[in-house]
Parts: structure tokens; sequence; C-alpha cells
């Protein structure tokens, strides 16, 4: 990206960022707000529902588009992977800024090719959040590697770099950020880190579709960056997934991995017959079509989601005991899969968040507790007992007792078992006033704590 993009992109921020405190004026409209008659009680104590319209649902069906193009598709007869697939290629790899794009079924296929075509197998550690969807670390088993979990920095929830620095030892092969629930995780240190140490890294970037981060998007900063199309992802198409990156080799062999292992780019012509060992886990026509129509929202929909996003911040933060995700100082803009805060249920006299959720929803306001710790789960300890494993890993590098004692994780199980909650990023396509409701709905629960664990007893 050239100098006068990224001066554009940062003054962008900063001129929106202005705007925003402009016009801020919640503590007296928004908190003050709802202190008379049954709309000031909580809905879980049968007061009114603060947010009763209904959220903005999620995929959109834009029903016009999409059936030109998918008739279009349809039509032709030709859908298996054709030129429709490549304009999707083209046109997402020009969206982030990249040289090549891959497209594949779906983003955990996308992990697993591009740590494989990258060199990472079997003898080899891989560091990763504790703090992702399952599919970041099955992409690190399936290799025939070994996760290791670096812990979290609760206040971003991402990956914490001090703690990769501490889990890199000689087998460390590979870095694997996770831009988690759309947020940039700390790149630069991530980045400064695999240089020290000639280590690889690849974006999990399946939660942050056009979210930047030092001018740039993310998923182009590590060697290859990991895309889900899945339906609820910010970019859906049912299934789908994509790998981005400027290395044309590295490319080229993810291309042929992805078709049975035959000759692609460079390679095609001066190779006869399959010269890899390949899969095949190739885009549909069809799918190409819906991400083409997909697409066209993209950019509009991630502003607002991320102005929302900010706004909401402001709102909540002058909650006690609500704590939004902070960002790194070189992010410009998350994307919001999530949108994420803690809750300390101290500020809240003790109320457990499992009930604090329960009163949310009652207002109207979706939510959930998140993920679960994912690094004690069993299929590790499943992967470690394959005869897989079993055969090419000596004892020790697969003792299970001792794999949960080395990755322990406390603050992800913090923010696991007791601190997060989530919103999802539909919600942040709806307007200010929705967002009001939600700081409204929150500052009710948090004024009438005490009275809401009574009614529960
Ligand atoms: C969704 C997701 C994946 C996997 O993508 P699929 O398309 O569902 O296979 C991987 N990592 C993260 C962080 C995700 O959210």
């Amino acid at each position: 990206m050239d100098n006068g993009r990224r001066k554009f992109l940062k003054n962008g921020v900063l001129a929106s960022t202005g705007l925003f405190l402009g016009s801020y004026l919640m503590p007296t409209t928004v908190l003050g707000r709802g202190t008379e008659g049954r709309s000031e009680l909580p809905a879980i104590l049968g007061g009114e529902k603060t947010h009763a319209a209904a959220w903005p649902s999620w995929p959109v069906w834009k029903t016009p588009e999409y059936e030109a193009k998918v008739l279009e598709v349809l039509r032709s007869g030709v859908w298996s992977r054709a030129k429709v697939t490549a304009e999707f290629e083209r046109r997402w790899a020009e969206m982030v800024g990249s040289k090549r794009c891959l497209s594949v079924v779906n983003g955990t296929n996308a992990l697993i090719t591009a740590l494989s075509q990258s060199g990472v197998g079997i003898g080899d550690e891989v560091i990763v959040t504790p703090y992702t969807f399952v599919a970041s670390v099955q992409a690190i088993l399936l290799n025939g590697a070994i996760p290791v979990f670096a812990d979290v920095d609760k206040e971003t929830f991402q990956i914490d770099p001090e703690n990769i620095a501490k889990k890199i030892t000689a087998k460390t092969r590979a870095i694997l950020p996770v831009h988690i629930l759309g947020i940039p995780a700390d790149m630069d240190r991530i980045m400064n880190i695999a240089h020290a140490h000639n280590l690889i890294v690849i974006e999990d970037a399946c939660q942050a579709h056009l979210a930047e981060y030092d001018g740039e998007k993310i998923g182009t900063i590590g060697h290859a960056g990991c895309f889900s199309f899945q339906n609820s992802k910010n970019l859906p198409i049912g299934e789908g997934g994509a790998i981005v990156s400027d290395d044309e080799t590295f490319m080229d062999k993810c291309y042929s991995f992805h078709n049975l292992g035959l000759p692609y780019g460079t390679q095609a012509g001066s190779l006869a017959g399959a010269f890899m060992v390949g899969g095949k886990i190739r885009f549909s026509e069809y799918q190409a079509a819906i991400g083409l129509v997909e697409m066209q929202d993209l950019e509009k929909a991630t502003a607002l989601r991320w102005e929302n996003g900010q706004y909401l911040d402001r709102l909540l933060r002058q909650i006690p005991g609500i704590s939004p995700a902070k960002m790194y100082p070189k992010t410009d803009r998350a994307v919001y899969h999530l949108f994420p805060f803690r809750y300390d249920k101290e500020a809240f006299e003790g109320m457990p968040r499992s009930l604090f959720l329960k009163a949310l929803n009652a207002e109207g306001i979706p939510c959930s507790s998140g993920y679960a710790p994912l690094h004690t789960q069993p299929f590790i300890k499943a992967a470690f007992d394959s005869r897989l494993y079993r055969k090419v890993y000596a004892p020790e590098e697969i003792d299970y007792a001792a794999f949960l004692e080395n990755n322990s994780c406390p603050k992800s199980d913090m923010l696991c078992n007791e601190e997060a909650v989530w919103m999802t990023q539909n919600m942040l396509l709806a307007d200010h006033a929705a967002m009001d409701d939600i700081a409204t709905a929150i500052e009710k629960i948090h004024r009438f704590a005490g009275k809401i664990q009574k009614s529960q007893k």
C-alpha cells in the first residue's frame, strides 16, 4: 500500500473519531433515560423490554441481485471451478490488497492448506491462542503438528505476544495469530518475534474480513492469511474459504494441493500429471457467484459495524463493571464479527454472568458467553492417542498430562468461564438508537442487580 493511501486511512480514522467525540452526549441522554413507571423495571422483573424491535437478520438475502448472478451460473451449465471462481479470487485479492487469492471449500481447509504448504508438519510446534474457534487448532493437528497455546491479553481478547515469546522452542515452526472476534491481533510484535526466530506466520483472518492494521488489511501482514465465508461470517456464502499471499510459489503449491496435486502456474506445462500430494477442496461456481454479490456490500457494512462498534464502546465504558475490548495502537479498523466486553460481577453485586446474560436477553438484547476453553477439550488428547502421533512422536512429546500443565491459559479460562459477553455482528448493522438500547438495558440491569438476584432465589 502506498503512503498516500496509508495517510488517507489514518486521517480518515482520526476524523471519524473527532466527529464521534463531538456528538457524544450519552450520560444525560442514554443512561439517564427510563426512570419512570414500568419502563424503569428490567424485563426480567416484569418491566418492558428495552429493545422490542427485531435486529437486522443475517445473512441478508438480496433477492434480485443474487438470483440474476446465481441463475446465470445455473443456466451456463458450468458449475465446477471456472471463470466465476477466478473472478471471485481476483476480486478478493484486490479487496484485501494481496497479489494472489485461492478459494477453497471453507476456512478450516484454508488453514490446513496454508499450514501444510508452508511446510508445517510432523515434529513441528505451532503457537496459537486458546481463545478461538476449534478449527484453528484442528488445522494444526490435521497436519500432524503440536499446538502450543499462548495465553491472551484479557483487555484485547487477543493472543499476547509476550506469551508467544515464552513458548518458543527449537521445534517452533509457525505462529498462527487469530484475529478473534474481528479485532486485529498485535501484528507488529508478532511479526518481530517471527522475524527474530525465523518463524512462519499464518493469519487466521476467518473473522476479520477487511479489518485494518497499520494501513494494511488483516490477512496480508503474515506470510499468508486465511478467510472463511461460512454463513455467520461477515462475508457469508454458506460455506467457503480463501487463502491470500504475495508468495507466488507458495500460492502455486496451495493451488496444486487443492486440486489433486496437479501442476499450476509456473509448473503447468513443465510438469505432466499430479506431481505432489493433494486433495480436492475446490470452490464451486455457485459459491463464487454468491460471494461476488456479497462483496459489493462488504465495505459499507464493515464501515457501519466499526462506526456503531466505536459508538457502543464509548457508551458501555461508562457503565461500572463493563469493559469492551481494547484495540492495539496501530489498529485502523476492527470489523467486530462479534462485539465483546468483559463483565465484572463485583460491580453487579456479585450477579453471576449467567444471570446477567439471562437478564440482558430478556431486554431484547441477544448475547452469549462465547467460547468454552479449547485447550482442555478431548480432541487434542485424541490426536495424541492416535496411531500417527504415537508412531512419530516420542512418548514425552505427547504426554497429555504434561501438555495440560505446560499449556495452562488462566486468562483465556477467565474470559471463557467468567467474564466474556458477546453480541453478534448483525446487531451492529442497526442504528444508534439500537446501540443506545444496549447501553440502557445493561445500565438497568446494573441498577437493579440486587433485586434481580433476589427474584431468582
Ligand atoms: C469460522 C472460523 C474458522 C473456520 O472456517 P470455516 O469456514 O467454518 O471452516 C477458522 N477460524 C476461525 C477463527 C473461525 O471463526
